[in-house]
């Protein structure tokens, strides 16, 4: 049996572009592209590429968009450039 992560799915809304940033929380925040079914992750990085599989978090965030189970939060617009910076910049961090 695997370990039952808890993860949290993110919708982060910029007004009034309606911009939309995912993001699937764990261990780590990862940023989550659901159209191009792409995701920061490690996992996803060596695996899925190869695989074409899915990792947890694009699972995650099918189901969690199909039931409507994720928090949305709103930002300004005018943060837009400093939320997509600080992402990547923790993502970076975590893994590399
Ligand atoms: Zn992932």
């Amino acid at each position: 049996m695997t370990k039952q992560r808890n993860l949290t799915v993110k919708s982060h809304l910029f007004l009034p572009s309606r911009k939309k940033i995912w993001t699937v929380v764990g261990n780590n925040e990862y940023w989550l592209d659901v159209h191009l079914k792409y995701c920061s992750c490690r996992y996803f990085y060596y695996k899925s590429l190869m695989n074409a599989k899915m990792c947890s978090h694009l699972e995650k965030i099918t189901k969690a968009i199909e039931q409507n189970e994720y928090e949305e939060v709103e930002f300004s617009d005018q943060n837009y450039d400093m939320f997509v910076t600080s992402l990547l910049k923790d993502i970076l961090n975590s893994n590399f």
